[in-house]
């Protein structure tokens, strides 16, 4: 027996861009859900946020959140396991290692979003002012907004490594979180899953950024989505599925097309 699981990250991937939309895709994820595929939301997003997709979506709120701070709902696929494993330390000792140990300079071209006024947020995020409150209220990383140029973004991304932090380049902002990422928590989940299930696990990964290639690049059918200002087409390695189609489409397009290849290469 085999289990196909699905990490996915979702805004630019299963929720088109602009809208956060994904009404196109919601028969097709139930379709698949019947198979028995398990969707495992995999995003930058908080849980509240990811808890209400799961409702919308109509499945099972096992997910990761916060790029990979934290997975939820873990006793869902196994009675015997907690239901939360958490990755990352907590947002304020990362705030204050980021404070006090990042050069000012820098630090004064990152501006912390949540510090910032309502309508600034709003604008930023494309969200109203309720989804805006559920997004940043934020357990293990900091949403920033970036206003230098590229040498030094290559030196704020060296001093936060060296710190042992990460910072993720996600949609619309950068994320400051601690030394974790989606890749890492996915193959938590699936080691921890692993001890009390021999069936074969089989996994596809579909991201569209720079903070889902780990997942990516972890993932037996990788699926990247070519959104238009996509810069990761040199990243991708020729293994990799992809879709020109916008999101949702795009999504349904890249699963397809992979559980075709899982069919054509369990047949082998
Ligand atoms: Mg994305």
């Amino acid at each position: 027996m085999c289990q196909v699981f699905i990490f996915t990250d979702l805004d630019g991937t299963l929720l088109d861009s602009e809208t956060f939309s994904f009404n196109n895709a919601k028969k097709f994820i139930n379709e698949i859900v019947e198979l028995g595929i398990k969707i495992i939301p995999n995003s930058s997003k908080t849980s509240k946020e990811i808890d209400y997709f799961c409702t919308e979506a109509n499945i099972d709120k096992t997910f990761i959140c916060e790029n990979g701070s934290e997975i939820c709902g873990l006793n869902i696929l196994d009675k015997s396991l907690p239901k939360k494993y958490i990755l990352s330390r907590k947002k304020e000792e990362i705030l204050k290692i980021f404070q006090e140990s990042v050069e000012t300079k820098v630090k004064n071209k990152c501006l912390i979003l949540s510090e910032q006024s309502l309508e600034k947020q709003k604008r930023i995020l494309g969200l109203s002012s309720d989804q805006v409150k559920v997004a940043l209220n934020r357990n293990y990383s900091i949403p920033i907004i970036f206003n230098g140029n590229y040498k030094e973004k290559i030196n704020l991304i060296e001093q936060i490594k060296y710190l042992g932090l990460s910072i993720q380049f996600g949609g619309r902002v950068l994320n400051l979180g601690d030394n974790v990422d989606k890749g890492i928590s996915m193959n938590i989940l699936l080691d921890l899953l692993k001890k009390n299930n021999t069936n074969k696990m089989i996994t596809i990964g579909i991201g569209d950024n720079q903070n889902d290639l780990e997942m990516l690049h972890l993932s037996d059918y990788p699926c990247l989505i070519l959104n238009q200002n996509n810069i990761l087409k040199k990243n991708m390695k020729k293994k990799y599925i992809t879709s020109k189609k916008s999101s949702p489409l795009s999504w349904i397009d890249v699963v397809k097309k992979s559980l075709k290849k899982i069919d054509l290469d369990l047949k082998v």
